[in-house]
Parts: structure tokens; C-alpha cells; sequence
């Protein structure tokens, strides 16, 4: 058969050459068992993810699709460092064109030669074959040495090594090596004049020339059966290991919700339901629970977590992984139950959640390792798996998330536990205790009267018109002052700067005055979805009486709120933050500003202000810019008098949070490295003595760092601060 398909001189792929039937029984014996295992484990890990509650995961087919393709297949998060993309490119596409390599060879000898009398692979297509696979194979071992370089030689923090990495590292680049030798002594044996398009076997094949066609092939058989000893142990292994993610990655991006990134999902029936929050991995959408399997332990959000880089008890891949482990011990509680079941015992009863009974004997699972040590029998999910001080240094700042390469949502779970926290255990840091309380009964979190949210217009040279006196035909913009420009005297003169350009540039608008209350982004991220819901319902009420166009407002986190988590409640409206705005405002030419009327006048600057240099640095607000893609109005009016802007190290969608988001800006900081000082040390870096904000809370924090470090030579000033200054108001 093999002279009749691959006459003598003709390019060929000879299908179980050196391999008697015996050995190639035992082969798909072996490789059966050890897919057997892998599905085992896999359908076990399944079956678990199922104990979720249900949420749509197949829906949107096309959509999932091409998600799927971007970041499983293109993987463009991988792509944004150049080192591990390097890496996992090589492993990643090395490994695709293996396996179809693999497939191609079985298609040739089990299908084609088998059935139709014919070759495959044959003449060019396979002298291409032997080229792209030889590189393919170069690609794998070239990924895997930079792996191991870096997680064994660098050591970066964010990379951890155990057993599993100790193991399927080494064991890949064996597979690898065997399979290239296997061909090298194949091709030792055989000297086909074609033995060059082996372009990797092919040298390493050189130095064994010599050996006589038996000997080769002798050494070639022992090297055959050794690589696939190797590849079933990957199969059978692989549901333990790391390389598990080969499946849960490309999964987890498949199933993961389609949501709008700024906007918490709300709790549904909030009044009657029983369990509020998340105490129990069983209180995820079962989506989520699949996350908590898809993480690679890339450590990239461990790398950009402002909380982590302060030393707070926090860091996004460690909670990830201490979810993992509480799934696995929920799993291995399931097998006890099982047994306990099957023995009769009645104490199965005590692993069951509420409103989530259990399955018992449905669930048999194989423990996934972690390197989470939590999470063992008996221990809380919260406060025992994820402690609480972990759950309250979380910024929200959306790092992690946004640097995820398998679309894990940490935000998700940390807002969800601390639901739990706040609605169920009434448990929250007593500074922010009082703050949500402040905001309950005053509307705001500095606790000042309401007839008083309009007291920043007092001494001011123009009106500053107010809804509730407009007539019945509106306003062009309905502008949203927030809690700290309204009550925070540093943010106070930021809304008089933004009143001195609307006045300026004759906008029709009006503010809401002692109608506005706090839009409740503070109480959402501690958790506190009531009064949240109370806020945001009866702001859309009052919202809903008046006649406008769109909504201004000065804070990202109003801006945020209103724009992406009041629509959840039926207030839709367009909303700008005041930096778009103004710079609308500036291109339309409404206004007009005197450039290097800041940067060339350092001395007419007078007061305590210290001496400018021209150069302003900006510092994102991570509610403008990593939730809502807002990076170029602020710098544009940071830039708009003339300074020049220089950047951070750590800018735009990689910038650092200030510290005060997620509610943070309102509890107790006791560390000595602390979010804010970290990211003042990152301004000073730049040499700029201005730092451009556009933010009320960045602003707090950062002259709260200020403060605290006896930094007198860098001003923060709100961008809208810079033009207000340089504003022509004739
Ligand atoms: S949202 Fe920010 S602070 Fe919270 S875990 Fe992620 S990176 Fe850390
Ligand atoms: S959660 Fe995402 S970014 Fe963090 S370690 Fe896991 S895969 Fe990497």
C-alpha cells in the first residue's frame, strides 16, 4: 500500500511508519483512557458551574461569537505587553498548528488512505506541512522558554509557580523535544532527499546520519512511545493543572454577560427577596462561576491594582483564585455528601443554601487545585474565604477588569459580597457607615441641609438660574452640581468656575438647587443597593418634571450614574460631563480663552501659588475614562491656555486611581503607603507644578496627599478651573 501512495522519490507521508499494530492498539487504547479522564474532569467542573443561578449565557449567538473570536482567538488584551504576547502567541499558535497538524495526519492515514486509496498528504502540500509544523513546534518551545525564564528567573510578583506550572511547563517542552526527535531519527533512518523541508528535525537528525537504518529506527520507536506517554498524561492531568484554561478562558468569554461596563446590575426584587447580595458562590449567576475558573494566573490585575501597589489587603487575582478554591471545596463537600448519601446519612442536608437545594448524589467533582489555601470546609465565603477588609479596599476603579485577557469582573463579586455585607450583615467601616447614613437623611454625605446646595451661588456677579423658576419651556442643559461641588468648599470654586464659563458663553441653563440629592454612587459600591434605588427613583421623579435637553454635570461619578445606571430605572437621558462640554464649547468657539495666559504669567499668579513652570500633567478619573472612554476633552482644556501637557508613566486607560472611588474617598485610611500619595509620587515624577483634574473626589484625594506629604510646589486644579481662568469674558 505505502509504495503504491508513496512511490520512491514522491514527497509522502508514511502513516504509522515504525509502528507495528500491537503498539498502535495500545496507543488508542491509552489516548482514549486519557481523554476519558480529561472530559471526566471537565464535565465534573461543568456539572458545578450548573449550581448557579441561571442567567442567559447562549443567547446572542453571533455577538458571543465574535467576542469569542476577538479575545479567545485574536486575544487582543494578550497583545497590549509585548513580552507575554510574545510568549503566549508562541504557545497559543504553535499549539493551533500542532493540533491541526495532528488532525491533517489522522485525516491522511485513517480517513484518506484508509477509504478512499488515497494521500493527503503528498508531494507540496506536505513538504509545506513538514515546514509549517517544524515551525510551529519552534514557536511552542521558543513560548515555553520565555514562561519559564520569566515565572523561574525574573520572578515578577504577579506571577506565582507551584506544582502545576513545576509540572506541565517541563512536560510540554518534553512533548515538544520527543516529537521533534521522534521525526529527527525518522528522518536518520530514511534520508529522503526531502529531509531539509523538516526544517527543526531536520539538523537535529545531522549528527545521527550515521546509525544504520535498524538502529535508528530502534531509538525511533523507544522516542515514540515516550512522546505519547507524555501527550495522554497532558490529557488526563489537564483538568488539574493551569493548561485547564484552555477550555474555561475561551469559555468564560463565550458565556460572560453583555453589559453596559459602567453600570452595577441592580438586585432584582429588592423589597421581597430573601438573600441580598452574594454569602455563597451558589448566589452567583452561573456565568460567574465560570469565571472564577477562566483565570490564567497572569497576575495582570494583580500588576495594576492600585489597592495591591499600597499594600492593602487586596489583590483581584488572589480573590479570583480564593473563589476558585471555595468552588473546589464545594465540589469536594458535594463528593462527601455523595458518599454521606450513599451510606444513608440524613447530614447531607447541611451543605444546602437557601432557595438552592442540593443536588446531592448529582455531584461527584474532581477538586481543582488553587493557590488559594482559604478555602476548607466549614469556612464563610465572606469574611472567612474573601475577608472584608479585602472586599472594602476595592476602588472600583475598573484596572483589573479592563485588564483581564478573559473577561473576568472582580468589581462584580467585590460589590456583590459587599451587598451581603451592607443589606444583610449590616456590616460596613464605620466611617462610611456614617457617611450613607449622612446621605440617607440629608441627601448628601457632608450632611448639610438641602436649602443649602445652592449657597455656592451667593457672591457671585451673575444669577445662576434654578429649575423649579424656569418656565414652562426649559433649559438647554440641566446642569448636575453633585454633592461635593455643591457643599465642598476646594469643589466649590471648580462649580464657580464652571457657572463663570456657562454664563460666559450664554448656555440656557439652571441648576436643580435644594431639588437635588446625591445621584448614590457612593451607596451602590458600598453595597448598599436600597438606598441606592430609594436615590436614583426618586431623582429620576424630579428629573422627570422638567424640560431639557441634556444633563451636565462636573462629577464622573454622577456622570456615570446618570448616564449608564439610571436608564436601569427608566431616567434616560444625554448626559455630558462638563469637560465634553467645555470643550464643545471652546471648538464651536462659544468661548474663547487668552492662550499662555498661565504659562507665560507665573508671577502674576500671585498668593501661594508656587511658581509654574508651563507644564501641566492630567490625571484620569477612572469613571471618565476607563468606564466611559473619556480621555481627550479634559486634556484639551488642560492644554487650551497653553501649558504644556506632559503625561504620567501611568496614563489614560492604564492611569492610576486616586484612591477615592467605590466609596473608598469616604472611609479611614490607616496605612503609610496609601492610593493617593502613590499616585502623587507618579505626578511629581513628571516635574510638572500643575496637575489637571476633572473629578471632585480626585480632587479631595490628591490635596488630601498634598496635605498629608507637605507638597507645596504642584497646584491641582480642575481643568474647568484652567479655562475658567483664561476665559475672555468680553
Ligand atoms: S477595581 Fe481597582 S482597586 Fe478594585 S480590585 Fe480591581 S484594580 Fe484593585
Ligand atoms: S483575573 Fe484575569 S488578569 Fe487576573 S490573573 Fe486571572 S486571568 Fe489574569
Amino acid at each position: 500500500m505505502e509504495t503504491i501512495l508513496c512511490p520512491p522519490g514522491v514527497p509522502c507521508r508514511l502513516g504509522w511508519w515504525n509502528i507495528p499494530i500491537p503498539l498502535r492498539i495500545v496507543f488508542f487504547v491509552t489516548m482514549a483512557i486519557a481523554v476519558g479522564i480529561m472530559v471526566y474532569g471537565i464535565v465534573q467542573r461543568v456539572r458545578l458551574w450548573r449550581k448557579g443561578l441561571p442567567e442567559a449565557g447562549f443567547d446572542r449567538l453571533w455577538a458571543r461569537l465574535v467576542r469569542t473570536f476577538k479575545y479567545a482567538v485574536v486575544q487582543i488584551r494578550i497583545l497590549r505587553q509585548r513580552y507575554p504576547a510574545a510568549m503566549h502567541l508562541g504557545l497559543f499558535w504553535g499549539m493551533v498548528l500542532l493540533f491541526i497538524g495532528t488532525i491533517l495526519g489522522s485525516l491522511d492515514t485513517d480517513v484518506f488512505e484508509l477509504i478512499f486509496n488515497a494521500k493527503l498528504l503528498r508531494g507540496d502540500f506536505y513538504l509545506l506541512e513538514k515546514v509549517v509544523l517544524d515551525l510551529a513546534a519552534l514557536f511552542v518551545l521558543v513560548g515555553l522558554g520565555l514562561a519559564i525564564y520569566r515565572r523561574y528567573v525574573v520572578k515578577p510578583d504577579r506571577l506565582n509557580t507551584d506544582w502545576r506550572f513545576n509540572f506541565t511547563l517541563p512536560l510540554l517542552a518534553f512533548i515538544i523535544l520527543t516529537g521533534l526527535f521522534v521525526e529527527a531519527f525518522r528522518l536518520a533512518a530514511l534520508k529522503p532527499a526531502w529531509a531539509p523541508f523538516s526544517i527543526v528535525a531536520y539538523p537535529l537528525s545531522l549528527p545521527f546520519r550515521g546509525l544504520s537504518e535498524g538502529a535508528a529506527a530502534g531509538v525511533h520507536r523507544v522516542l515514540w512511545i515516550i512522546h505519547f506517554i507524555g501527550v495522554a498524561v497532558i490529557f488526563a492531568t489537564l483538568p488539574l493543572t493551569n493548561l485547564f484554561h484552555i477550555f474555561t478562558s475561551p469559555a468564560n468569554i463565550f458565556v460572560a454577560p453583555f453589559r453596559v461596563k459602567g453600570a452595577l446590575k441592580p438586585i432584582a426584587n429588592l423589597e421581597t427577596a430573601e438573600e441580598l447580595g452574594v454569602s455563597k458562590l451558589t448566589h452567583l449567576p452561573w456565568p460567574r462561576l465560570v469565571n472564577v475558573d477562566a483565570c490564567t494566573e497572569c497576575g495582570r490585575c494583580q500588576a495594576v491594582c492600585p489597592a495591591y501597589a499600597a499594600q492593602q489587603p487586596l489583590s483581584p487575582k488572589k480573590l479570583v483564585l480564593d473563589l476558585r478554591g471555595a468552588l473546589t471545596e464545594t465540589g469536594r463537600q458535594r463528593i462527601e455528601t455523595d458518599k454521606r448519601i450513599t451510606a444513608g446519612s440524613p447530614d447531607h442536608l447541611v451543605t444546602q443554601s437557601p432557595g438552592h437545594p442540593s443536588t446531592g448524589s448529582e455531584l461527584a467533582l474532581r477538586p481543582l487545585p488553587s493557590t488559594s489555601r482559604g478555602a476548607t470546609k466549614g469556612q464563610a465565603l465572606v469574611g472567612d474565604v474573601i475577608k472584608h477588609e479585602t472586599l472594602w479596599s476595592c476602588t472600583t476603579c475598573y484596572a483589573c477588569v479592563y485588564e483581564c485577557p478573559v473577561l473576568i469582573e472582580q468589581v462584580d463579586d467585590v460589590v456583590d459580597m459587599r451587598r451581603y455585607l451592607a443589606l444583610m450583615e449590616g456590616d460596613i467601616p464605620s466611617s462610611l457607615a456614617t457617611t450613607l447614613t449622612n446621605i440617607e437623611r440629608s441627601g448628601n454625605p457632608w450632611k448639610q441641609p438641602k436649602r443649602k446646595r445652592g449657597a455656592w451661588t451667593q457672591g457671585l456677579d451673575f444669577e445662576v438660574p434654578v429649575m423649579k423658576n424656569v418656565g414652562e419651556e426649559g433649559v438647554d442643559v440641566l446642569w448636575w452640581v453633585g454633592c461635593a461641588g455643591a457643599y465642598d468648599p476646594r469643589n466649590q470654586k471648580v462649580t464657580k468656575a464652571i457657572a463663570k464659563i456657562l454664563h460666559v458663553a450664554g448656555v440656557s441653563f439652571a441648576i436643580l438647587g435644594d431639588e437635588e440629592t446625591c445621584t448614590g454612587d457612593s451607596a451602590r459600591r458600598a453595597g448598599n443597593e436600597y438606598l441606592f434605588q430609594t436615590l436614583a427613583k426618586a431623582n429620576i421623579e424630579t428629573l422627570n418634571q422638567y424640560k431639557f435637553k441634556l444633563i451636565l454635570t462636573q462629577c464622573p461619578h454622577c456622570y456615570n450614574t446618570l448616564l449608564n445606571e439610571y436608564p436601569q430605572f427608566g431616567g434616560n437621558y444625554q448626559v455630558m460631563h462638563h469637560t465634553q462640554y467645555i470643550e464643545a464649547l471652546l471648538a464651536e468657539e462659544n468661548i474663547k480663552v487668552r492662550r499662555g495666559s498661565v504659562a507665560d504669567r507665573p508671577q502674576q499668579r500671585g498668593g501661594d501659588q508656587p511658581q509654574h513652570n508651563g507644564r501641566i500633567t492630567f490625571h484620569d478619573p477612572c469613571y471618565l475614562g476607563r468606564y466611559n472612554d473619556e480621555y481627550e476633552a479634559p486634556r484639551y482644556l488642560a492644554r487650551s491656555s497653553g501649558l504644556e501637557l506632559v503625561e504620567m508613566a501611568q496614563t489614560r486607560d492604564k492611569a492610576m486611581c486616586c484612591g477615592g472611588g467605590g466609596a473608598r474617598v469616604w472611609m479611614e485610611d490607616e496605612g503609610q503607603v496609601r492610593i493617593n500619595y502613590n499616585r502623587l509620587a507618579q505626578i511629581q515624577a513628571t516635574g510638572a507644578r500643575e496637575v489637571g483634574v476633572a473629578c471632585p473626589f480626585c480632587m479631595i484625594m490628591l490635596e488630601d496627599a498634598k496635605g498629608a506629604r507637605g507638597v507645596e510646589d504642584l497646584v491641582v486644579r480642575d481643568v474647568a478651573e484652567i479655562v475658567a481662568e483664561a476665559l475672555i469674558s468680553e
